[in-house]
């Protein structure tokens, strides 16, 4: 008979039974604002970002509601205002260019290699035409992230970096999110830390993270952070920058914190699911798994690989078939995207251009979620339908 995975690719692990108490406490005590605080006590969010900022060796973080909310404040921040255009990624998801469409400000999309990276030679060639680069590090793939910054900085293009893929990655050695002059991350429940939902923003740069502090609401309560810049940054701008609410709260804080404890643990955990996708693709020869460079330390938490000679019906019967025996695949070349939207060609809130390199690396995208509840060996039994279904054409 013919094997069948029965796995779920949306179940994500448990909280951590740690977070689960943190959370009860939190829920006793009824201080779920951030800023309800009882004397001398500092609060679970003020905790988490002191954490995060550690963790990534930033000087500030902030927590917030959610990853594209990071997003759009870091854009404020950093001085984006309506009308500017913002460079940003052709393949990557919806808040990403929804985040620029919220600023009131005009994207120009940037095209994706075969390797999934941004295409560093259409980057150069737009450089001249904005000064801001939303980098989104898509699906956990990097560029060669010290090539980007030296174009930047010569061409004078701030980079705000969209880690919803990378938090607990690196490229040479450096943790993704600490090369633009701003970072955000997502805490959602399908990333690498799940409060539900959420965001995380870091910076060394004191103005951008005042700036931030107060949009998202702070009340001018930003004395109660212990990851923010000092209180003379904050003079300067409390009245000349306007309040955007968009906190985090105490109760995906507490379950939160333990979960960025365990970060190493599980980045260890999904590589090994990677390394066995890709290990047991590596024989099909229809199948083009993207090159990871050695300077990039990655997180392996979804899986992608590109079928270049299959026409758009074979694939679209590939995935069907995959489908059939519990393999939920992702394809990003679909005529009509299902659920969600990450090619630029979706987005036509703005006017866009054709990109017919881009176009042809995402019609043979495929893509899967490798949740830490699956097992190497449901990985094994995973590629192993894939890839007689691949044959089975
Ligand atoms: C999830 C995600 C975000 C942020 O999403 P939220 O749902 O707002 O937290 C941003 N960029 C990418 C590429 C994402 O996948």
């Amino acid at each position: 008979m013919e094997k069948r995975f029965n796995g779920n690719f949306t179940q994500q692990e448990p909280i951590p039974e740690e977070g689960i108490d943190a959370a009860l406490a939190v829920l006793r005590s009824g201080r779920l604002h951030r800023y309800n605080t009882v004397d001398g006590e500092v609060g679970e969010t003020a905790l988490l970002e002191q954490e995060f900022a550690e963790m990534v060796g930033a000087k500030y973080c902030l927590a917030v509601a959610s990853g594209g909310y990071a997003i759009a404040t870091a854009l404020r921040a950093v001085g984006v205002l309506s009308g500017d255009t913002v460079l940003s990624n052709a393949f990557t998801l919806a808040p990403v260019p929804g985040a620029i469409f919220s600023v009131g400000a005009v994207p120009i999309y940037v095209g994706v290699t075969r390797d999934l990276t941004i295409d560093l030679d259409d980057l150069k060639s737009k450089l001249p035409q904005a000064r801001f680069l939303l980098l989104s590090h898509m699906r956990g793939h990097i560029c060669d992230m010290d090539r980007l910054m030296d174009m930047c900085r010569e061409a004078s293009v701030t980079v705000i970096e969209d880690c919803a893929h990378t938090m607990g990655a690196s490229f040479r050695s450096v943790p993704s999110g600490r090369h633009g002059a701003v970072a955000c991350y997502s805490t959602q429940t399908y990333k690498h830390a799940n409060s539900g939902e959420g965001g995380l923003l870091v910076s060394d740069d004191p103005e951008i993270a005042a700036r931030a502090v107060l949009m998202s609401g702070s009340y001018m309560m930003h004395g109660r952070h212990i990851a923010a810049p000092p209180p003379e940054v904050f003079e300067r701008l409390k009245y000349v920058t306007p309040n955007i609410s968009g906190r985090m709260d105490n109760l995906r804080a507490a379950i939160l914190r333990p979960q960025l404890r365990d970060l190493p643990e599980r980045i260890e955990r999904w590589n090994v699911l990677y390394h066995a996708m890709e290990h047991a693709l590596a024989n099909a020869p229809q199948v083009v798994v993207p090159k990871r460079p050695q300077d990039e330390a990655y997180v392996g938490s979804s899986f992608q690989f590109l079928l270049p000679d299959f026409s758009s019906d074979a694939i679209s019967g590939f995935i069907k078939r995959c489908e059939n025996r519990g393999v939920e695949l992702k394809w990003f070349g679909e005529p009509e995207p299902k659920g969600f939207t990450s090619r630029y060609d979706s987005w036509q809130f703005t006017s866009i251009e054709r990109m017919p390199e881009t176009d042809d690396v995402l019609r043979g995208l495929i893509d899967m979620r490798l949740p830490l509840t699956f097992s190497k060996r449901d990985c094994e039994l995973i590629a192993e339908i894939i890839c007689q279904e691949l044959n089975a054409r």
